[in-house]
């Protein structure tokens, strides 16, 4: 599968880790349908930056915890551009807090958007990948997925979550030429992480081998690589993008 002329899917793509996939992938030609929850503005203003650099995208907003959302980002990505060969579920949220004190709806926010929204869009788009027998898949963990984080119980185990899952449906796609990847990036410098204390995010600094924080760019060029054919060899797998930190 060449890059140039193939169709994706980025969800939470109007800012943060997304928008840099998104650009990335435009960048090598793929047309990007650029998915978000609320924030219309980014949104529009990445199908801008990938437009004005001469690629082909449209913003669609669609919850993707949502079964009707993610039906009507599907149909809307069929309707504008004929097939969908790469989906990204990038999309993701945090509701940090120790477990003692966290909350029935803090547990049910992160799994429905971090862990049941990548069923969703996974399932969603699988059938017309089965059918042209191909097509590519990367999903978003963490860190925090593998080695766990006091205060993100929630979030690890959705983070966790779809290291399983992308296991288990890169062996069920294997032999219909449809590869399943994960990546699990460390401390990325995003709006989600922007907000830590100053203390704290020199505290994980410390912890970071590399030396310095990561940027947007540092994964979003992993998920290209995976999703292109140099990486026709390779499913099942979880890359680290974190400098070191988990190893
Ligand atoms: P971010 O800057 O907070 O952006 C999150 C994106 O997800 C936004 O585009 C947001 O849309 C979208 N989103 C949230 N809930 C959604 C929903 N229900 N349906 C559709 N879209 C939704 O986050 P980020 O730091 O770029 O993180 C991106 C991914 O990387 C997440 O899965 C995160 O868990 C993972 N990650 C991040 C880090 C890090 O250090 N930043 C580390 C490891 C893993 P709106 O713009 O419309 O709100």
């Amino acid at each position: 599968m060449m890059l140039k002329d193939s169709v994706a899917i980025v969800t939470g793509s109007g800012r943060g880790i997304g928008q840099a996939i998104a650009l990335e992938l435009a960048t090598a030609g793929v047309k990007v349908v650029v998915n978000y929850a609320g924030r219309s503005d980014k949104a529009e203003e990445t199908v801008e930056l990938i437009r004005a650099a001469g690629g082909e995208s449209v913003a669609v907003q669609a919850d993707v915890s949502q079964q009707a959302d993610v039906d009507r980002l599907i149909r809307t990505t069929l309707e504008q551009f004929g097939k969908i060969d790469i989906l990204v579920n990038n999309a993701g949220i945090t509701r940090d807090t120790l477990l003692l004190r966290m909350k029935e709806a803090d547990w049910d926010e992160v799994m429905a958007t971090n862990l049941k929204g990548v069923f969703l869009c996974t399932k969603a788009v699988s059938k017309g990948m089965l059918k042209q027998r191909s097509g590519a898949i990367v999903n978003i963990s963490s860190v925090v997925g593998l080695s766990g984080n006091a205060g993100q119980a929630n979030y690890a185990a959705a983070k966790a979550g779809i290291i399983g899952f992308t296991k288990s449906v890169a062996k069920e796609f294997a032999s219909r030429g449809i590869r399943v990847n994960a990546v699990a990036p460390g401390y990325i410098l995003t709006d989600m992480t922007g907000t830590l204390p100053e203390g704290m995010q020199t505290d994980i600094l410390r912890g970071i081998p590399l030396g310095r924080i990561g940027r947007p760019e540092d994964v979003a060029c992993v998920v290209r690589f995976l999703v292109s054919p140099e990486a026709s060899y390779m499913t099942g797998q979880t890359l680290s993008v974190d400098g070191g930190m988990e190893m």
